[in-house]
């Protein structure tokens, strides 16, 4: 019997190992016509979390299988996450490959920033890591603003068609882009991440462009990966991010979920206001220095979450390291994986505890 293809993820169907990657039972296997793999029939049909067991070191094997044969990289961008979807795998790829950018999830940014300006700024963020693409295309998956012309600029570069690798890390949304291309729903959209576990081909049609989906890299750095799948989920803004603005005195500390925190170190006669910017499930609390320690200690899931009862006691027993930082008028500090900080008037002057596997950075403001 020749090999039958899961037409959500790309991986190789098999009825032997129901608790491998890949399962479909023999009676729907040997049923005529497209089949989803168990997983992936379960995720579309009842919204069903069911674990990748693929390491990262074999999501990379296929990434770069696929590059030879390919000649444009289409890569995609969490715009609400955006340092958080760097991974140095695909920063390489873009480094030399012909590119096009795509920045994802538009719709959940400020009605008041204007595409464009969305475009400047990701032009230089990308710059600074010595990276040129031939375009960049501003979208939101979700209600398909800006894809067309994503379209438009692939066959602007190539009239004559073109194999383009999808890149991105998890969850940034390249199944939502590559379906919406595709002007259908085909491979699996999740919101869980590492839906995709191979590439997965498409050509879109009456087109000469074929997609190579490939599935997501899980990042380094990103705060969101160092929970449970239920909490993950939670630290992914679906639909609006939330944002809360403080202006706070030496004394203060605040704690992002039971994620992070930090104490501030300004002198008295400096108050910096800043904003936090996060998924709305993440909750934000403010309290003095001294209270701080006790309020770590007590399980205040209702006060500090994400994480969850369920993961709280493993993120408890992640490394943490201290870091102090100044954040200046006009930067912003950024957490991958969780949200950042704006700060509107500074200096900004606190000390971070954080898991030592947490990616924060400052970079210039965004919003
Ligand atoms: P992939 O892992 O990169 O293939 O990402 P998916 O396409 O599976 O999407 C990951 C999550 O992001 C899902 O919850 C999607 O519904 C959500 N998502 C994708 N695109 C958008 C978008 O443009 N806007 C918003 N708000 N959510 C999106």
């Amino acid at each position: 019997m020749s090999k039958k293809i899961c037409i959500g993820c790309g991986i190789e169907l098999q009825s032997d190992y129901p608790e491998k990657n890949g399962y479909l039972p023999v009676t729907k296997l040997e049923e005529k016509g497209e089949h989803y793999c168990q997983r992936c029939f379960k995720i579309k049909n009842y919204g069903k979390y069911m674990p990748v067991r693929l390491t990262r070191d074999d999501y990379r094997k296929v990434v770069q299988e696929e590059m030879a044969n390919s000649q444009l990289a289409i890569a995609v961008f969490d715009i609400i996450d955006f340092e958080g979807s760097f991974d140095d795998e695909i920063l390489d790829v873009l480094r030399e490959k012909d590119s096009i950018v795509v920045i994802n999830k538009l719709d959940l940014i400020p009605d008041e920033k204007h595409p464009s300006e969305v475009a400047n700024w990701v032009k230089i963020r990308l710059a600074e890591e010595g990276i040129a693409p031939l375009d960049i295309a501003i979208v939101s998956s979700k209600n398909g603003y800006g894809i067309n012309g994503i379209f438009k600029k692939i066959k602007h570069f190539y009239p004559n068609g073109v194999e383009a690798l999808v890149l991105g890390v998890t969850n940034v949304g390249k199944s939502s882009i590559v379906n919406r291309l595709l002007g259908l729903k085909k491979v699996t959209v999740s919101k869980y991440p590492g839906t995709t576990l191979k590439s997965v081909r498409n050509q879109i049609p009456h087109t000469k462009i074929t997609l190579v989906d490939t599935p997501g890299l899980i990042p380094e750095g990103r705060i969101s990966d160092l929970v449970c799948e239920n909490c993950n989920l939670k630290m992914v803004p679906a639909n609006e991010i939330s944002r809360k603005t403080f202006k706070v005195s030496k004394g203060r500390a605040l704690i992002i979920g039971e994620l992070l925190w930090f104490k501030v170190l300004n002198e008295d006669d400096i108050k910096p206001i800043f904003s936090l910017y996060a998924a709305k499930d993440v909750t934000f609390h403010e309290t003095n220095e001294e209270r701080l320690e006790e309020l770590l200690k007590t399980d205040r899931g209702d006060l500090l979450t994400p994480p969850c009862e369920d993961c709280i006691h493993d993120y408890r027993k992640l490394e943490k390291t201290k870091h102090k930082v100044i954040v200046k008028t006009g930067e912003e500090l950024v957490f991958k994986g969780l949200g950042w900080i704006s700060v509107k008037r500074g200096p900004l002057n606190i000390e971070i505890t954080a898991p030592r596997k947490a990616g924060v950075i400052i970079r210039d403001a965004f919003i």
